[in-house]
């Protein structure tokens, strides 16, 4: 059994006016080679030290992650006080959002993002009168119920106080206006953006309880409904938040029963500080993936739901549905070996369920590791809860999408399938010849359906075996014979991580 243990984090304390960065709060780092029980006990008796590369070859954006969760909330605008290339994302998350938000069969509404277009003659004499100049425009034009203005590494090297403007705004608007400062210098891990968009919206928006509700918060990223089955036969509704919750909804998530996190490197902070400020128990088990993993998550939310009796119900009659088509797929899949790459909590929890298909995981890649989560937990450990219920995962690496690392990695180890979280590494599956697979919906792979889900997809893929070979015929790959035979840590400084 995992130990339950408080780790020493630091409390939340929402009246500063930024987040402390992964690497201070929760001894992240984004560099390790070993295997994950070796990570595992480093992050458990406080040892884990991050180490850093020599060459880099690409890295994320707080303020990306950031504007990620913002972006989905509805009635609110965002203003990004950034030169015009940080807004590049806007694109990318205004499609994210509107076929998530018909998903959620919302059909109304569309986000309103802006960019202050910081130039380099203001990065001379400061950009503060730009943005408010740019607010009071928005203001009249959207008249939204809050404003967040989200920093850059410009606003943020030329040193503009943008929390002292956006006092001025707010008073001025008669809304909230809040800064979200996520600087993409700030933090080598990009998921410290997460936790700057929650501090915001905890500053911003949230407002102390009035009464409890039968609501469950369910911090999430996009994907469908699928909690509002099992929470409505346990007498409870689900409230998916932050992305396409309306502002109104967001005030008294404080209200809410008990917080659910899809993935606890998205959740940690949020999930962590309702509970501490507001009461509103936090479903702290790793979330549910596989089945032994989703039958320890079930008896939790049924502890902290008071339906314990329902859940084992639940849990009897949901493997029993389950288990002649798990069968069939456990018997297809025996043997085959995978890999996954993913970022941290999720990149666990998928380990999990390919190791429940009764496949061989030969490895992994994840962008990042927490050493603990906000909540000082072990329990929401998804790696030490993967380690004790399947055992050890060799060639586990922490890596932060460096693309000729996994490159390095697969081009050494037996790898029958690619399992993927972002579209970016998908194409190096191709050019490798492996079956690969996008897991983009988080969703997809939840609870007992998402094995099964889950079972058929890497079925679907590894029948594409013959094209993908054909696909790498006609590839050419970047990276020289050399590089691919050197060690993976070459450039990591100091060597291999432990
Ligand atoms: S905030 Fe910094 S790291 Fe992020 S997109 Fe802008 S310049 Fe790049």
């Amino acid at each position: 059994m995992v130990q339950t243990v408080k780790t020493k984090v630091p409390a939340i304390n929402i009246e500063l006016p930024e987040v402390t960065i992964r690497e201070v709060r929760l001894g992240s780092v984004t560099n390790f080679s070993g295997t994950a029980a070796e990570l595992v006990e480093l992050s458990q008796c406080g040892t884990l030290k991050d180490k850093g590369r020599a060459f880099s070859q690409s890295t994320g954006c707080g303020s990306g992650n950031a504007f990620c969760q913002l972006s989905g909330i509805r009635g609110v605008v965002v203003i990004n006080h950034a030169p015009i290339g940080c807004a590049s994302d806007f694109q990318s998350f205004d499609f994210i959002n509107r076929v998530g938000l018909s998903d959620f069969g919302i059909t109304d509404y569309n986000g309103r993002f802006y960019s202050t277009d910081l130039l380099e003659k203001n990065t001379i004499f400061g950009g503060i009168e730009k943005l408010k100049e740019a607010a009071r425009e928005i203001f009249a034009r959207e008249k939204p119920k809050a404003i967040f203005i989200t920093t850059s590494c410009a606003s943020g090297i030329i040193g503009d106080d943008v929390g002292a403007a956006a006092d001025e705004l707010s008073r001025e608007f008669g809304i909230p206006v809040t800064p979200c400062i996520c600087e993409g210098f700030r933090s080598k891990l990009w998921t410290s953006g997460f936790d700057a968009a929650f501090h915001s919206v905890l500053k911003g928006i949230v407002k102390p309880t009035r009464k409890k509700t039968n609501k469950v918060n369910i911090i999430n990223f996009w994907g469908s409904r699928i909690f509002d089955d099992l929470l409505n036969e346990l007498g409870y509704e689900a409230q998916y938040i932050v992305p396409y919750a309306t502002y109104e909804e967001l005030e008294y998530i404080s209200e809410a029963a008990a917080t659910i996190q899809i993935c606890s490197t998205l959740g940690s902070y949020l999930g962590a500080a309702l509970e501490q400020l507001y009461g509103v128990p936090e479903i702290k088990f790793a979330p549910a993936f596989g089945i032994k993993g989703t039958d320890r998550w079930m008896r939790e939310l049924g502890r902290v739901l008071d339906r314990e009796e329902q859940v084992e119900e639940i849990i009897e009659r949901r493997h029993r549905e389950i288990e002649p088509k798990l069968n069939e797929y456990r018997e297809k899949l025996s043997g085959k070996r995978a890999y996954v790459t993913a970022g941290a909590a999720f990149g666990h929890s998928l380990s999990s369920l390919i190791q429940d298909l009764g496949m061989t995981l030969v490895g992994a890649s994840v962008y990042h590791h927490d050493a603990f989560y906000d909540n000082g937990n072990t329990e929401s450990d998804a790696l030490a809860n993967t380690v004790e219920m399947y055992g050890n995962i060799p060639n586990y690496r922490v890596c932060n999408k460096q693309i000729f690392e996994i490159v390095n990695v697969l081009n050494k180890i037996d790898v029958d399938i690619l399992i993927a979280r972002h579209p970016g590494i998908v194409v190096w599956g191709a050019k490798l010849g492996l079956p690969t697979f996008i897991m983009d919906d988080e969703q997809f792979a939840f609870g007992y359906k998402g094995i099964l889900n889950y079972a058929e997809k890497i079925l679907e893929t590894l029948d594409t075996i013959e094209f993908t070979k054909n696909l790498q015929k006609h590839a050419r790959m970047p990276y020289t014979k050399w590089w691919l035979e050197q060690s993976v840590d070459t450039f990591t400084i100091g060597g291999g991580s432990k």
